[in-house]
């Protein structure tokens, strides 16, 4: 059952990601105003009791806190720099996705004005929101992240990284970088398997539950790489963490090892340097310097 609660909220951008908080909001009884640049979108919002503003700048004008979810960076100042001297002593909750540079560039526009400005990196698609699954990252105003929480949390999990703006991104866009040369692999295993027959739905039914596993190893990793020492008894080594078998397996499918050997390269820079019977973590050195 939907909730009285006192804080007027406005949402600036209703794509799927905008209208699903804005949702979120109406639907725990929260005062919101909502505002798109394309007129209909705000339809579904008002039947479920938003209010539509005619312009962002009502919008503004009408709540203490303010949450853009545009497209990007650009549209984002391009919707709020005409309206700082409004939203000067408001807080504006910016969740649109964002380089940690261009959050941290808004965060120092937002101080300029005289705005409390919180980042926000959303680790979810629109129909998660509002389940503890979707999680949400956030850095900037520490005030406006705990006086807001509650309403933060009606999105999914919260969590806060800090006072500089830039951490949420850095995280959200960090989170995805693993996510990406995961599908990556995973689609690359596909291929390698389909001049045998074996259907991409065959093959994921066998990698979803290994790669889950593989998890497992992270903790691991990561306490090698903190504790800076590579030689640690039991890791996995380099030279047995060779690829080349699978480089010419892949090749002797007739597809392409632009995925694996990127690996394979990173393994071999670490190989080369003298380093061949020490972890397999260690390719993080050859991430962490480009060749
Ligand atoms: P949509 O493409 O569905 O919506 C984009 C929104 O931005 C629309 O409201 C659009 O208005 C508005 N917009 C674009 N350019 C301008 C502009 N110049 N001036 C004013 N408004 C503008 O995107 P989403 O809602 O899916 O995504 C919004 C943000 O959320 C993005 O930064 C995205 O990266 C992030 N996000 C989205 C996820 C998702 O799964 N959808 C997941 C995680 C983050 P109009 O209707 O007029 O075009």
């Amino acid at each position: 059952m939907a909730v009285e609660n006192s804080v007027q909220v406005s949402v600036l951008g209703l794509g799927a990601m905008g209208s699903a908080l804005a949702a979120a909001l109406i639907e725990a009884g929260y005062p919101t105003t909502v505002w798109n640049r394309s007129p209909g979108k705000a339809d579904g919002l008002v039947a479920l009791g938003g209010k539509a503003a005619a312009t962002a700048g009502d919008a503004v004008r009408d709540s203490q806190v303010v949450i853009a979810c545009l497209l990007d960076d650009a549209s984002v100042h391009e919707v709020l720099d005409p309206l700082a001297g409004d939203l000067a002593g408001r807080a504006l909750i910016n969740v649109t996705t964002t380089t940690p540079a261009q959050s941290r560039q808004s965060a120092v526009w937002a101080a300029d004005a005289g705005i409390a400005y919180l980042d926000g990196g959303i680790m979810a698609v629109p129909h998660m929101i509002g389940r503890p699954e979707s999680s949400i990252l956030y850095s900037g105003s520490a005030e406006v992240f705990h006086e807001h929480r509650a309403l933060l949390d009606l999105w999914g999990t919260s969590t806060y990284f800090g006072e500089d703006a830039g951490l949420a991104s850095l995280y959200d866009l960090a989170l995805l970088s693993g996510m990406y040369v995961m599908f990556a692999g995973f689609l690359h295993g596909a291929a390698m398997v389909a001049p045998a027959g074996i259907t991409a739905t065959e093959f994921g039914k066998a990698a979803a539950p290994w790669l889950t596993a593989m998890t497992g190893g992270f903790e691991g990793y990561a306490a090698v790489i903190d504790g800076g020492d590579y030689t640690v008894e039991g890791q996995q080594s380099l030279e047995f963490s060779d690829l080349t078998h699978i480089v010419a397996a892949s090749a002797d499918q007739g597809i392409s090892t632009e995925v694996i050997g990127m690996v394979q390269q990173l393994i071999q820079r670490q190989i080369d340097a003298g380093h061949g019977k020490e972890g397999f973590a260690r390719i993080i050195e050859s991430i962490k310097q480009p060749a």
